[in-house]
């Protein structure tokens, strides 16, 4: 049956090109659903029976050209042969306009991700727009898929497979100039040229990309299977396979089926309707739509700051100003003392080296970076982030200093982690422009960035807050003030429980396994030792306060002795080169007990919020646990886990460890809210 072509419009120029715009109707965002693909199934159709000079395939929208596919509706399939089914659809179809008679051109302007690279690579030829919005990949493996569309097949018959296979396992994506160079792309073409190029390219079409000899040699049989083997232990340190399949079964099919593209295109389905069904894709898939709803919260359009001050160079404070700086604002960064300034530049130079491409925009963002001694910049700012040390009088005095300079309107914020903004209110005139915006160390690497608001604070300076943290790219989570707010309240019993394990004699090793079994990206103790053993010790004792946890020994002995962990060489492991000196003949002991008591104290702790309201609902729980602790995203956060898991046997389970080992494991208040 043809369908009624609504989301295509197909027009014919002076020179007989088929221009083919993509413009899915009633959204800002091309994507591949069932039914634009099959709209566009009819349109081949009748291109077959007629066939034009050459096709150029477009977006309409005014950003990006096909984000991928509809991802709503891989949570639709309920079996793998519907998944088969699907995937094989949407295969024919590439393969028919690979077969085309006519020459075919993807023109590529913003991001082409997904089913749209796939849709690309089918094509003869991609031009793509050169300029700093066009991002080019294939991103399945964060899904936890792989391309399925023959993207696999395309991209490792075209690509040397070292930079092809990178793009998929990393799900990293390409400017288009670093498309151009790897033969992603043909062409990487700047605004006033790119129509013409992809023009030029339809009406004399030059030799197609082909494999680099190099590539060709890399994917001879039996070098592929040393190069897929070598490449899965990489992928190894990273993903371990029990729990990231996808890019194992990408090197799979490459190293099993390269070279019969009908039998590997028949195995990237198979393989991917395989994955599809589990539970992890569906986890990975809600991991994605909670960071689309943080990175949709707030108005960024209604607060356009453009100057922020920074009092305070310390390890946040001077990481806050240097990312502030890469991402394009004014800082102004204030300390007591010039010598107090230096590290935080040295440290600013690094980031700026290792994000920034060319000398012209590092040497921009030194410009943009500019020491304050005197704090002139509090009178320009837009947004003034405290960020000195955790001390009531010095905060309380640099606040009375600042809050009759500051412009008005402009947005005050503290970064600390465990003084009440209400406490640190009462000096102000105003104390309601008073927001919390607690970053996360390392600033440059963790995502997440926490609003924190009291009873009081002024809606209009929270929603700044908020918007300021979606302009420098942070995933903005509003919390509740109380202590700990939200990551630091749920890590703690759960790095408490590390040290209480060690303090039992269970070897540091065994608790880090069954951490990073579970799914966490690194084990509670290794990174206490990172985060350092004072810092952790202090979030400690003002949670063991507010909350009544207990102080494992081992935390003091260690800060005592000032052993504080990577920073001074010595804490739970010793240091060399930064590295922890693992010993790997340590007794793993009960692995299944450890790894519960770590995770049913987290799991707790987390209901617990949820009936306090530290966050509105359990999504957002879920988004502020993943983005600020790395949760193993794979089980969707602490909420979607306990309900995968079951709430009542969990409940159940807890009650069974609070008769064994305490108190602490009494199944939280909040539990009755999980299951709603
Ligand atoms: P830090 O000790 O590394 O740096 C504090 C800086 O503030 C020092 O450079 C100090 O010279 C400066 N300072 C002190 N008094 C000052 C004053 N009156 N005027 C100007 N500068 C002054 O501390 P940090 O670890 O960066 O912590 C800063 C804040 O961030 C604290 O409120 C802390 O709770 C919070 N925080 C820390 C972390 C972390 O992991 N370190 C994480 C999140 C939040």
């Amino acid at each position: 049956m043809s369908e009624t072509i609504v989301d295509w419009q197909s027009h014919s120029d002076d020179d007989g090109i088929l221009w083919l715009t993509l413009d899915k109707q009633d959204t800002d965002t091309n994507v591949l659903s069932i039914s634009v693909l099959e709209q566009l199934d009819s349109l081949l159709d009748e291109i077959n029976n007629n066939p034009p000079t050459a096709i150029i395939f477009r977006s309409g929208k005014a950003k990006g050209f096909i984000a991928g596919a509809d991802i709503n509706e891989f949570l639709e399939v309920t079996s793998t042969q519907e998944a088969l089914i699907m995937i094989k659809r949407g295969q024919t179809l590439f393969s028919r306009i690979e077969s085309l008679p006519c020459p075919t051109v993807a023109l590529i302007e913003g991001f082409c991700m997904g089913g749209g690279t796939e849709l690309a690579l089918a094509c003869d030829y991609r031009v793509a727009l050169d300029d700093a919005g066009t991002r080019i990949g294939l991103p399945e493996v964060k899904l936890g898929i792989h391309p399925a569309y023959g993207g696999l097949v395309r991209a490792t018959s075209m690509i040397n497979p070292l930079q092809s296979l990178e793009i998929m396992l990393s799900g990293r994506a390409l400017t288009a100039s670093a498309a151009r160079a790897i033969g992603l792309v043909d062409k990487a073409q700047p605004k006033r040229q790119i129509e013409r190029a992809a023009r030029n390219v339809a009406l004399a079409p030059p030799d197609r990309q082909s494999m680099p000899f190099i590539g060709k040699v890399l994917s001879l049989p039996g070098i592929r299977n040393l190069l897929a083997g070598y490449m899965k232990k990489q992928v190894a340190k990273k993903a371990p396979r029990q729990h990231y399949p996808a890019p194992y079964a990408i090197l799979d099919v490459w190293a099993s089926f390269y070279g019969n593209d009908k039998r590997m295109m028949e195995e990237e389905a198979n393989s991917v309707a395989r994955l599809i069904q589990g539970s992890k894709v569906r986890s990975l898939i809600r991991v994605f739509f909670l960071q689309t709803r943080l990175k949709g919260l707030g108005d960024k359009k209604a607060f356009n700051p453009s100057h922020v001050h920074i009092i305070g160079a310390g390890t946040m404070g001077g990481d806050i100003a240097a990312w502030c700086a890469l991402r394009g604002f004014n800082v102004t960064l204030q300390d007591r003392e010039a010598k107090y300034l230096s590290n935080a530049f040295k440290r600013a130079h690094q980031l700026f080296g290792k994000r920034l491409k060319t000398t012209r925009e590092r040497n921009a963002a030194l410009d943009r970076l500019i020491p304050d001694i005197d704090g002139d910049g509090v009178t320009r700012a837009d947004v003034v982030i405290e960020a000195i040390f955790e001390d009531i009088d010095a905060k309380h005095a640099i606040y009375k200093d600042i809050e009759p300079r500051m412009k008005p309107g402009a947005v005050l914020a503290t970064n600390t982690s465990s003084i009440p903004l209400e406490t640190l209110a009462t000096v102000l005139k105003e104390p309601d422009r008073l927001v919390g915006i607690h970053f996360f160390n390392p600033v440059a690497m963790m995502p997440l960035v926490e609003i924190v608001r009291t009873a009081s604070s002024s809606e209009e300076t929270v929603q700044q807050a908020i918007a300021f943290t979606q302009h420098i790219g942070k995933l903005p989570l509003p919390v509740k003030s109380s202590p700990g707010f939200l990551v630091n309240r749920i890590l703690m019993p759960y790095l408490v429980e590390a040290f209480t394990l060690y303090d039992e004699g269970v070897a540091p090793e065994a608790i880090d396994k069954a951490a990073t079994d579970f799914g966490m990206p690194m084990g509670p103790v290794e990174l206490a030792d990172t985060v350092g053993l004072d810092i952790c010790q202090s979030v400690a004792q003002n949670l063991s306060a507010a909350y009544g946890i207990g102080l494992p020994e081992a935390l003091n002995r260690f800060v005592n002795s000032k052993q504080l962990g990577k920073k001074s060489g010595r804490g739970f492991y010793n240091y060399d080169k930064g590295k922890p000196v693992k010993d790997k003949d340590a007794d793993l002991g009960d692995q299944k007990m450890i790894q519960n008591r770590l995770v049913f104290r987290l799991l707790n702790e987390a209901a617990a919020c949820l009936k306090e309201g530290i966050v509105t609902d359990k999504d957002l729980l879920d988004a502020g646990i993943i983005f600020g602790t790395g949760f193993a995203p794979f089980r969707g956060g602490p909420m979607h886990h306990s309900l995968q898991e079951g709430v009542e046997s969990l409940v159940a389970a807890m009650s069974d460890y609070e008769t064994k080992f305490g108190e602490r494991f009494h199944p939280a208040e909040g539990w009755s809210l999980v299951t709603e």
